[in-house]
């Protein structure tokens, strides 16, 4: 292919899919399948390596930001952030009306519109480019996140053709959808990773991540709700959100104009009940004045908009009654208590159950008793929370719920450590869910992902007395004939299987660490542990100086893993997998030297960098014959300095007079 051609053909790619997600994503209307769409954006991906001269950084193939950013920039709001006032019956919002209509007149119209629970946003456009996506902060300054907000799909980077402004800002709330919310919800449960209460604090959690690799990984959507120009465009607020969709942005279809405070109201009862169909949380309506110039002649307070203002819903509340409490035990064998409810019809569903967290919940906060009355509501999480007790229906003689002693699966005594909320069942090795969870994690789609092997087998196997553990899955063959014999398998499903489990003996390292299910090691964890202790005995021998010298290793993680390595059962358990012929070495990129201008010389790597993340840098130093050292003594060479590095190995690094290097000097030095 000649440049020319190549360059035609990316220019037409990137503006054909770019359309496409535009269908997608703001339409919500595709009109092309998901694999023609892929496969599309796949040749343009290995195009633009191919001629990286034609390749745009808007390009669809970008829309993950790669690049670590270490600390958010804050930067002043052109106009300030104001929050709303808030209402929360029918006779503020009359007080409300009646306020405007004083200022100016009965001729005005309202346009009510869904309040989205999320963070809200402010992005200005240059020349119809995204330049700053700024958080709203304290209202004068906020944080520049624009690499996360970049990774938003339904928000434009660039706009086509229109009649916008050469610069303007434009404002929403970012969140989270909830069938988002709960999947990535699941995930971090089963990877003993916290949960978030609700989607507004993952969204918000989200967009303050430092990686934004990270971020795209979790996908947010935003809607677009008010525009701010230098000069005023519009003669109504409901014009400008017509004119913002048609430039591309995401507006909510849910917004109505209204004549009078009736029809506010009636869209406001209709969204009390309606909003539980919705695929997001809203917590209320926004009212905002329609013309832009009747909003200039009422103008703001110190904090807030006279010509807006925001009814907020009462969460749904009802009572009901305690059946009892159960437990359930994970497979890291922590125990989670579940209040089991009489069902209740709540926010049009029906609750039968409840999270109770844990033992100082029962006991501490809501001080349980036996058949309590409780008062249950829906926050943004599926499973709905025990807000408090109705004391006055408590029956004289109940007793308090005691919280259990022992393990409800194998009655072994249960445990808590220092400092933690949960109790566990320490009996790894003959508690039946843990020893089934464990083996179950394992041959998961995102641990080894094994073919031919589900959840349901493993229980069966496991029953039957075949597995008890990871390293017996692969014995299994040695049990071919019998396994054939079992009525519930067909000899094409046991061949299958056992082809799954020797394939997966090839699996990277990472996915192995990830499988063998350390509290704490999350997939992401594991990656990172992999990369930078590049095997399992660098990994078990490691001091806790040393874990969380790697990169988003703390304290909490690097415990767990020592814990873990320290259990003469694990290493059985590891040395078994390992003459089984699984992966316990990370594959090393090949290596050849790229240099010897560092050879001889030491360094130590601390703090986080612009442009590099620390294992890259440790890396470079390596392919270029330097070495790295792990504590600081006189004889280190270099220390090679980021910013919020810690002041101790600062001040130690300074009294030795080792020289301190930034990642700069560090290139200067490699030829
Ligand atoms: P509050 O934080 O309760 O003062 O409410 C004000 C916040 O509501 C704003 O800062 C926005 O983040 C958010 N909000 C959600 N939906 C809307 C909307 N449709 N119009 C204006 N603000 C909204
Ligand atoms: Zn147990």
């Amino acid at each position: 292919m000649s440049p020319q051609e190549a360059k035609n053909r990316i220019e037409s790619l990137s503006a054909e899919l770019k359309q496409h997600n535009y269908n997608y994503y703001v339409l919500a209307m595709p009109t092309i399948a998901d694999f023609d769409f892929d496969k599309k954006l796949e040749e343009l991906s290995s195009l633009e390596k191919q001629f990286p001269e034609f390749a745009d950084p808007d390009s669809p193939t970008q829309k993950v930001g790669g690049d670590l950013t270490k600390e958010f920039v804050t930067v002043q709001h052109r106009w300030p952030m104001l929050s709303l006032g808030n209402t929360y019956n029918e006779q503020e919002l009359l007080d409300f009306d009646q306020r405007v209509r004083k200022a100016i007149g009965d001729n005005f119209e309202y346009v009510c519109e869904l309040k989205f629970d999320g963070l809200s946003m402010s992005l200005t456009y240059e020349g119809g480019k995204l330049v700053r996506a700024v958080t709203r902060g304290d209202g004068v300054q906020g944080d520049d996140v624009t690499t996360n907000v970049r990774t938003i799909n339904t928000i434009p980077k660039r706009l086509r053709e229109g009649d916008y402004p050469d610069e303007f800002e434009i404002r929403g709330e970012v969140f989270m959808h909830l069938k988002a919310f709960e999947r990535l919800n699941a995930e971090r449960l089963e990877n003993d990773e916290p949960t978030y209460a609700n989607p507004r604090n993952f969204a918000s959690g989200t967009i303050k991540m430092q990686d934004s690799a990270e971020v795209a990984k979790r996908p947010l959507d935003c809607f677009l709700y008010f525009l701010y120009t230098e000069k005023v465009l519009y003669k109504t607020h409901w014009d400008s959100l017509l004119a913002v969709k048609s430039w591309g942005f995401h507006t909510n279809e849910h917004s109505r104009l209204c004549s009078n405070i009736e029809q506010v109201f009636d869209f406001i009862n209709y969204w009390d009940k309606e909003r539980f169909n919705l695929s997001y949380d809203i917590d209320g309506i926004v009212i905002k004045v329609n013309s832009i110039a009747q909003q200039q002649e009422l103008g703001f307070t110190a904090k807030s908009p006279r010509w807006a203002i925001a009814y907020k819903f009462k969460a749904e509340q009802v009572q009901t009654e305690l059946l009892s409490v159960s437990y359930q035990v994970g497979r890291t064998g922590a125990v989670t208590p579940v209040a089991n409810l009489k069902p209740v019809l709540l926010a049009g569903t029906t609750v039968k159950r409840a999270t109770l967290h844990n033992a100082d919940e029962i006991q501490v906060r809501l001080k349980l008793h036996e058949h309590d009355w409780v008062f249950v509501e829906k926050g943004g999480e599926i499973i709905p929370k025990i807000i408090s007790v109705n004391l006055e229906k408590r029956q004289p003689d109940a007793s308090a719920i005691q919280y259990i002693t022992h393990c409800p699966e194998c009655g072994t005594l249960l445990e808590r450590k220092e400092g933690e909320a949960a109790f566990y069942c320490p009996n790894e090795t003959g508690c039946r869910p843990q020893i089934v969870g464990k083996m179950q994690h394992f041959i998961d789609r995102k641990a080894m992902n094994i073919d031919g092997l589900g959840d349901e087998t493993i229980e069966t196997l496991y029953q039957k007395g075949f597995i008890s553990k990871i390293s017996d899955i692969y014995d299994l063959y040695l049990h071919n004939d019998e396994l054939k014999k079992m009525d519930r398998f067909g000899e094409k499903s046991i061949t299958n299987m056992l082809a799954g489990i020797e394939a997966s003996k090839q699996m990277p390292f990472e996915k192995v660490l990830f499988g063998l299910g350390i509290r704490y090691v999350g997939a992401t964890v594991a990656k990172k542990l992999a990369m930078h202790f590049k095997n399992i005995d660098n990994l078990a021998a490691a001091t806790t100086e040393e874990l969380t010298a790697a990169e988003e290793i703390g304290e909490r993680i690097a415990l767990s893993i020592i814990e873990y390595f320290a259990n003469p059962l694990h290493q059985q358990e590891i040395e078994r997998l390992r003459a089984q012929g699984l992966q316990f070495v990370a594959e090393e990129k090949v290596v050849t030297l790229a240099s010897e201008s560092l050879s001889g010389r030491t360094f130590i790597i601390s703090g986080t960098f612009e442009t590099y993340s620390r294992d890259e840098l440790k890396d470079l130093i390596e392919q270029n014959g330097g070495k790295i050292v792990s504590s600081i003594s006189a004889k280190l060479n270099y220390l090679v300095a980021g910013e919020n590095m810690g002041p101790a190995k600062l001040e130690k690094a300074q009294k030795l007079n080792i020289p301190i290097i930034s990642d700069v000097d560090l290139l200067g030095m490699i030829e």
